[in-house]
């Protein structure tokens, strides 16, 4: 297969391991390019499988269904961070065109090895991480310093949405915290005075073109994203400037081919420190479906048939408000689900509503998202403010 030409073009199949609404926006823009998509995900109900020209029903590690995939793509790409190694690598040997690589997915899916990356490009970025302990055996609590207190103890592996986090206090509160999530390896950060919190898609395409995607400012509630404005209200000059040189020297040194969303954090002195990476489209570049000249979908697509990248501009101001399960649960009714006034939130003529396909709506599962373009970010919030008031959002902020 490695013989055939490229780019890649329509009709052909691309491949997206993970079908959650990621994926499913990867199918839309690859399917609006003329292109066909194989979703693998065990899950018969999801999002991204729902729509694909074939779904794969079954286990990132199934080797019948890898092969089929190998069979049925010249080039894959992945949804999230914890695709098990061995299952890139197994493409890879097959002559399938992967990205990201498994060296990139690998330093993103294991904190540990993310904040020493970081670490280790700090010369070049300008940027470092909070002040943190790496947390693997009992002994390397004693190790911690004092200073660290209030901090933040996340797993290594597999956490999202503010999963497998908790804020500790002191040190009987770091032992207590290490023990319930498992006494599995872990990073201990110090929590920081936030001033606001900033990310960066940015996109590289195989001929190392890059491009510095419109950077959001993202309000987060409980550990999940709550909303997202484009242009940041807060940013200065000196800010985007810092944050697009990391960005740069960031993909770079990951020899990077695809979308990437890097976080970071402002702190209350102007400070900006990174908090982590995610190696795919994110959330916090949703509103680009709508705003951007070529959505964040829209050059992962590009960049795994290797065309050459979308122009990224931002066409106007914007806000995007996700909406979780929460909502679909009828307040004065507990436990009854029930379906938001989606009727009076389409009045809104700047509402852009974006709803997964998912069937079972949770507590804390992202659902949807609304997209409120308008003259300025300010005139946007008013509406996601509106929407909110109808939606009948609690306002809990942490
Ligand atoms: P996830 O993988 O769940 O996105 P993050 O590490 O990004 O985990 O944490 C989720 C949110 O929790 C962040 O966006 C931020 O609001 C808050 N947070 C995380 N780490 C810190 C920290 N060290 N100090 C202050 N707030 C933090
Ligand atoms: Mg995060």
């Amino acid at each position: 297969m490695s013989d055939q030409s490229w780019p890649l073009y329509p009709p052909s199949f691309l491949g997206i391991l993970g079908g959650g609404q990621l994926g499913r926006f990867f199918v839309q823009a690859a399917q609006d390019l003329g292109y066909q998509v194989c979703v693998l995900d065990p899950d018969p109900e999801s999002p991204a499988g729902q729509i694909a020209q074939i779904h794969l029903q079954a286990n990132y590690d199934d080797q019948d269904a890898l092969l089929t995939m190998a069979r049925t793509c010249r080039a894959i790409s992945t949804e999230f961070e914890n695709v098990p190694a061995n299952t890139i690598n197994f493409f890879v040997e097959q002559g399938v065109f992967v990205a990201p690589d498994s060296f990139a997915v690998s330093i993103a899916q294991n904190r540990i090895k993310e904040k020493l990356f970081f670490q280790q490009t700090r010369p070049q970025t300008g940027v470092g991480p909070v002040h943190y302990h790496v947390i693997e055996q009992a002994t390397d609590m004693d190790k911690v310093d004092l200073e660290i207190f209030p901090a933040i103890l996340k797993t290594s592996q597999l956490g999202y949405d503010g999963k497998g986090q908790q804020t500790v206090k002191d040190f009987a509160g770091l032992r207590e915290a290490w023990q319930s999530l498992g006494n599995v390896p872990c990073v201990l950060e110090k929590k920081v005075d936030l001033a606001f919190e900033l990310s960066a898609i940015i996109v590289r395409g195989f001929d190392d073109e890059v491009h510095l995607m419109p950077i959001a400012q993202n309000i987060h509630q409980n550990g999940i994203l709550h909303l997202s404005m484009v242009p940041a209200p807060n940013i200065n000059q000196h800010i985007q400037d810092q944050i697009l040189r990391a960005a740069q020297v960031m993909i770079r040194e990951l020899h990077y081919v695809g979308v990437m969303c890097i976080e970071f954090f402002v702190l209350k002195d102007g400070t900006l420190m990174i908090n982590e990476i995610a190696p795919r489209p994110h959330n916090s570049g949703h509103h680009s479906l709508d705003s951007c000249v070529t959505s964040q979908f829209e050059q992962q697509v590009r960049t795994l048939a290797k065309l050459p990248l979308g122009n990224s501009k931002l066409m106007s101001p914007v806000v995007m408000l996700n909406l979780l399960g929460d909502l679909w649960t009828d307040g004065d009714n507990k436990g009854v689900k029930s379906s938001p006034n989606w009727n009076q939130v389409l009045a809104i003529p700047t509402a852009k509503l974006h709803l997964y396909g998912k069937s079972e709506p949770k507590i804390a599962r992202k659902m949807g998202h609304i997209n409120f373009l308008d003259e300025s970010v300010d005139l946007a919030l008013e509406s996601a403010n509106r929407a909110m008031e109808i939606l009948g959002f609690t306002t809990n902020k942490e």
